[in-house]
Parts: C-alpha cells; sequence; structure tokens
C-alpha cells in the first residue's frame, strides 16, 4: 500500500525562493574580482537569478542543456547556481586550475552550450578558442566597463543580459530527478570523468549537511567557504546558506592568508570550510598577529586528512573549533562529519584531537563498508584497514557517458568504490588511511602516508610533509618523507626521523627525509602526490 501523501518535487529553485520569502534579508557579502566589497541581499540574489533565467531562456537555453560557469566564489556564481539549475539546465562547473588539455576536453564532453566566465579567465578561454566549438557564447560576468580586451568571439556582458531581462519568473515544476549539474572530477588518474547531480540528490544532501549533527547551518551563523564553488558545489554550502539564512561570505579570487583573515574579521564570520593548504595559510597569519578573526569558532575541513598538530594549533592557541569532513565528488559531496559526540566533548584535549583527526561518523543515510580484495567485507574494528566503499541518495550511480568509468567504479551489489583505504571502529568512526594509490607497500605490508605526514608534521621545525613511495629493490616500496621546513629553520634529518621514532612503528620509519621550498599543489588545492612522484623520478633511496 502507497502511502497518501503529495508527491512534490525536490528541486533547486525552491531552496532560493524559500530564501528570499523568509530570510530576505540575509546579507550575502563578496570580495569581487574587479576588487571592492560588494553586498546584497538573498532577496536580491533571488531576483537576479530570476532575471537570468528569462535570459537563459532567450538564448535558447532547455531543460537538460549544459552550461558552464568558470567562476570563483561570488554572489554572480552564487545567482548562477540557481538560475540554471532552476530552469532545468545543467549547471556545469569548470575548475579553472585544471590543464587547458583537461578544459577542452571536459568542454567538449559535456557538450557546454554557453559558458559564464569571470573576466580574470578570459585569457583561458582565448587559448582554447578553436576548441570551443559547441559553445554558443561566453557571457563574462561583469558590467560593461569591466568587460575584457578578448579576442574571442561571441562575447556578451553579464549584467547587461540581466538589466534587460524581467524579475520575475515562475520556476517551472519538473521531475526531482532531473539533471541539476555536472562536476568533473580533477583527473589526477585518466581522463577526468563527471559526476551528475540530480535535484533530488542536490537537495537530500543539503538537508543532510544543514543538521546540526552535520555542519549544522543556521541563521545565527556567518559562513565563508574558502573551498571553491568550481569544487564539488563548495561542499553544498551555497545551497545550504540559501535554505537556512546564513550569511554566506565569498572570498572571490583572493584566497591568500591576509585576505582571508580580514574577510574573515571584518564580516564577523563565525564558521568557515576549506582544504588544510588553505587553513594552513590562515594559521601562518593568525600567528604573525597573534589573534583569531574575532567571531570564527569552528573551521571544517575536507578535501585531504588535516594534521593533528594543525588541529592543535588552531584549538590549542585559538580556541577554534576544528572538524573533518570527508567526501568526494562523486558524494555531492559530503559522506562523514568528525563533530565529537557529548561524550568526547568532556574528554582531555589530546584524546579529542586524536579523535578528531579521523575523518568521522557517517551523515545519515550515507552507508559504507570496508571489504578486502575478495569484495569481502572486513570487521570493523578500527584497526583492520580495506577499501571503503559506501552508498546512498546522493552518491553517483554512474559517471556522465561515460560507461568504462562507470563500470569499474562500483561492486556487484552497486556500491561505489572511493578509492580510499580506510577503517572503520565499532562506533563507526571512519579513518582515511591512505588513497589506495598513494598507500606504500613495503614488504607486503601498508604504510598509511597520512599518517607518517601527521607524525612529521607535529616536529616544532617541519612546516608541511608529505610521503611518496619509492620503488625498494627488497621491499618493493620504501617511504621518502619530503619536508618543508617552518620559515628561516633548517632541521635535520636524523632529528626528524628521531623524532618519530616514538610516534610510529619502527618498519614505517622513512628511508630518507628530502627537503623542498614548497609541495606542487592539485587543481583542487591539495598536495600533488602525482607531482611528487613525478620530482622523485630518477631519485634512489639511500637504502636501495
Ligand atoms: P579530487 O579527486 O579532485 O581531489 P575530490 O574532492 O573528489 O577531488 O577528492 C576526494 C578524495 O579526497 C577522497 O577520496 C579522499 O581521498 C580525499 N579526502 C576528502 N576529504 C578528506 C578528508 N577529510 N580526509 C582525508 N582525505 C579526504
Amino acid at each position: 500500500m502507497l502511502g497518501l501523501m503529495m508527491d512534490r518535487p525536490l528541486l533547486i529553485s525552491q531552496l532560493i525562493a524559500f530564501g528570499a520569502r523568509y530570510q530576505g534579508e540575509t546579507e550575502i557579502v563578496t570580495r569581487t574580482i574587479e576588487g571592492p566589497i560588494h553586498r546584497y541581499t538573498i532577496a536580491e540574489a533571488h531576483e537576479r537569478s530570476m532575471r537570468l533565467a528569462n535570459a537563459l531562456e532567450r538564448l535558447g537555453i532547455k531543460l537538460g542543456d549544459r552550461v558552464a560557469t568558470l567562476a570563483w566564489n561570488t554572489y554572480r556564481h552564487f545567482e548562477l547556481y540557481f538560475g540554471i539549475s532552476g530552469l532545468g539546465a545543467v549547471c556545469h562547473t569548470l575548475n579553472p586550475r585544471l590543464f587547458a588539455g583537461q578544459l577542452d576536453y571536459i568542454i567538449n564532453h559535456a557538450a557546454d552550450r554557453l559558458i559564464f566566465s569571470d573576466t580574470s579567465f578570459a585569457p583561458i578561454l582565448e587559448n582554447l578558442t578553436d576548441k570551443l566549438g559547441k559553445v554558443e557564447a561566453i557571457v563574462f560576468l561583469c558590467d560593461r566597463e569591466n568587460m575584457p580586451q578578448t579576442t574571442l568571439p561571441n562575447v556578451l556582458c553579464y549584467e547587461e543580459l540581466l538589466a534587460g531581462e524581467d524579475p520575475s519568473f515562475d520556476w517551472p515544476d519538473f521531475d526531482e530527478r532531473t539533471a541539476s549539474s555536472l562536476c568533473y572530477t580533477s583527473g589526477t588518474t585518466g581522463e577526468p570523468k563527471g559526476a551528475l547531480y540530480s535535484h533530488r540528490s542536490t537537495m537530500l544532501h543539503t538537508f543532510a549537511v544543514c543538521a546540526a549533527e552535520s555542519f549544522g547551518l543556521s541563521s545565527s551563523e556567518v559562513f565563508l567557504p574558502v573551498v571553491p564553488m568550481f569544487h564539488a558545489n563548495a561542499w553544498g554550502i551555497p545551497y545550504g546558506c540559501a535554505m537556512t539564512g546564513t550569511k554566506l561570505v565569498m572570498p572571490g579570487a583572493r584566497m591568500e592568508g591576509d585576505m582571508i583573515f580580514e574577510l574573515l574579521d571584518k564580516e564577523d564570520v563565525t564558521f568557515a570550510a576549506g582544504v588544510p593548504t588553505v587553513w594552513l595559510m590562515l594559521l601562518d597569519e593568525m600567528k604573525k598577529q597573534g589573534r583569531k578573526p574575532h567571531a570564527l569558532k569552528s573551521m571544517l575541513v575536507g578535501g585531504s586528512a588535516v594534521p593533528r598538530a594543525m588541529i592543535a594549533d588552531f584549538e590549542g592557541k585559538f580556541g577554534i573549533d576544528v572538524f573533518h569532513a570527508w567526501g568526494m565528488t562523486e558524494m555531492s559531496p559530503i559522506g562523514t562529519n568528525g563533530r565529537l559526540m557529548r561524550t568526547m566533548q568532556n574528554q582531555p584535549e589530546e584524546k579529542r584531537w586524536d579523535a578528531k583527526a579521523k575523518q568521522g561518523r557517517a551523515i545519515f543515510a550515507v552507508e559504507m563498508k570496508i571489504v578486502d580484495e575478495k569484495g569481502e567485507r572486513l570487521p570493523e574494528d578500527g584497526v583492520v584497514f580495506g577499501e571503503l566503499l559506501v552508498r546512498g541518495p546522493w552518491i553517483a550511480s554512474g559517471y556522465y557517458n561515460n560507461k568504462k568509468a562507470s563500470e569499474a567504479a562500483f561492486d556487484k551489489e552497486g556500491w561505489f568504490r572511493t578509492g580510499d583505504v580506510a577503517t572503520i571502529d565499532t562506533d563507526g568512526i571512519m579513518q582515511i588511511v591512505d588513497r589506495s594509490k598513494d598507500v606504500i607497500k613495503s614488504g607486503g605490508e601498508w604504510i598509511s602516508s597520512i599518517d607518517l605526514e601527521n607524525a612529521a608534521m607535529g616536529h616544532p621545525q617541519v612546516a608541511q610533509a608529505a610521503v611518496i613511495g619509492i620503488a625498494h629493490p627488497k621491499w618493493d616500496e620504501r617511504p621518502l618523507l619530503i619536508v618543508v621546513p617552518e620559515g628561516g629553520k633548517q632541521p635535520g634529518k636524523e632529528d626528524i626521523v628521531e623524532f618519530l621514532k616514538d610516534k610510529i612503528a619502527k618498519w614505517w620509519l622513512p628511508d630518507d627525509v628530502q627537503f623542498v621550498d614548497e609541495l606542487p599543489l592539485t587543481a583542487t588545492g591539495k598536495v600533488s602526490k602525482l607531482d611528487l612522484r613525478k620530482k622523485f623520478e630518477d631519485y634512489k633511496l639511500p637504502t636501495a
């Protein structure tokens, strides 16, 4: 027997319409690409999204058409999220940090009809002029005065486009399973693959991340996502802010420690989200200034593991609650959250920080399992580790137009292979041991590069650390520790290895330590192990 309840579709346009109606005064503040701070309300954002939807319709955009964005976190990008998806078209966020070849591949694979681009990315598009076959126009996100000088054909001005349109629009109803947005993985292995979100998956994900036990968004918070809107929908935060009336502060193109600090401080930001490399810059700035941005209480960190030493610094020195979220593009992207349960909150700080270095519990509706090479489930005892698989209503069921990748991504029961290696303990707390391609295989056993890096970062003269496996004639692979020293310091190799001795198993100790000025980053701001492996391609271990 079916229930007798209304079958109203869950649609992204409802978020902004609701936000405008019930918390219309909520502010959205942007450090613009042009420079000045821009501020307006969500009611104004709604009106401009409706103008945009009218403009898209006039340009012939229909249900299911792909419309791309190439943009930083700004109010205009926020409008695009709602205007494009609200109409029933697919908002395809392009990552400007990808190589030209990858962008070319993605734009053509998705068959984007329009690209809405920040002016600063004009050179990227000019480089691709010959490759933009199906793209009918480039719309620059600025007014007439700030339009770039460009050789690109068919260029439009965003503000002019909106100015000519009606400020009201009846958001259409359609099947909630309709595609809403498209985001390609950064393709560190092979071609980028498209995760195609639906209205339903996005809305369910939004409910889940807003819940107090996950991000806990509410109109009492002021949120700054440093995580870019071109990276897995900025972890769903723009949608969540619209749903809850959370003031949203957008950093535009300026991610430097001092610029982020200033924005956090001036806009009374209480809560911020980003990858660890960004928070390292902020931590440096806070140490320099000897204070935290005045209202900042919580920091959400994801994308890669937060070193325990960083958690200890933020909390111990500045009283900021740092917690993990783990997920991936294919998961919309949130799968777990590392907020501590009440029983853990009263533990001594050392214990709390140990617990916070883990990726946390699944958020409601996400299921996790760990399996061995044969796909058999492994015990969840916090010790045994294996490949992590997930399923849930906001997890991809295949890749966009990519049969081969889709076939490889799931097990027999339809669970998605994350490519991560993890433990799960009796309380259901998951800890990432490594990405399966980064784990170091030494003498038939595995060494977690993350654990090793974590331990090394605890050394007072180590600013950043990365560990890669180097071929070894006897052990298959052995760990090489690569260190960026703390400003002006020159730690000794032996001193670092000595420091690690009581923190990790003896056979995990790195065979060598190398020093570098900086670590290469991926398009999503993580340390690029791929580039490190290339850099140390010809390097031979002293033990080999
Ligand atoms: P990309 O593949 O482009 O880096 P994703 O965001 O999809 O972008 O990356 C997902 C991967 O990032 C996960 O599979 C995992 O390896 C890593 N990751 C994400 N969040 C965390 C976290 N909190 N701790 C450790 N690793 C994480």
